[in-house]
């Protein structure tokens, strides 16, 4: 995913320049010395297990279209991060969902997106593909259905890590 650049000073709307500034090329106004800083955007995703298989979602937006991954979304200016994850599970699945730890942050070299991984508890809710989904359902994790993301792979073998140290309590 590669950032839209901006033509245009927002301040005085004369058309920008590439510059050089603290060692990144970013958008710079050479009238009004206004420089543009592009911000990472967070997404939350939640892994929520039911029998030991994994609720994915069959993405029914532009970025994966057709693809499985994890339910999740971009989390709003001002919300609080757990309560986001929560919110786009049940928008994506029909389940309501409580947050209970951090798997992790996942990030990448010129990714935008900083992706904050959560494990969630079912609490009630009914399992429904959402508007943005195709289909929802649970899968064993050596039987999943072909990824959108390379991350989601990396965010379950995490959790599947995690998962077998508790286990060994048992
Ligand atoms: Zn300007």
């Amino acid at each position: 995913m590669t950032t839209p650049r901006d033509k245009y000073c927002a301040s005085c709307a004369t058309p920008l320049e590439q510059r050089e500034i603290f060692g990144t090329e970013r958008p710079a106004c050479p009238e009004c010395g206004r420089v543009v800083f592009y911000d990472p955007k967070v997404a939350a995703v939640c892994v929520i297990a039911r029998d030991g298989k994994v609720l994915m979602i069959r993405r029914g937006t532009d970025l994966g279209y057709g693809l499985w991954s994890l339910p999740g979304g971009f989390v709003d200016r001002g919300e609080v991060v757990e309560s986001a994850a929560a919110r786009e599970a049940w928008e994506e699945t029909g389940l309501e969902v409580a947050v209970d730890g951090l798997l992790g942050l996942f990030s990448l070299p010129g990714d935008p997106v900083i992706v904050a991984a959560f494990t969630a508890q079912e609490t009630g809710g009914t399992l429904a593909p959402g508007p943005e989904a195709l289909e929802t359902d649970f899968f064993p994790l050596d039987a999943l259905p072909e990824l959108a993301f390379s991350r989601d792979t990396e965010i379950l073998a995490l959790w599947r890590g995690i998962a077998s140290i508790d286990s060994q309590g048992d």
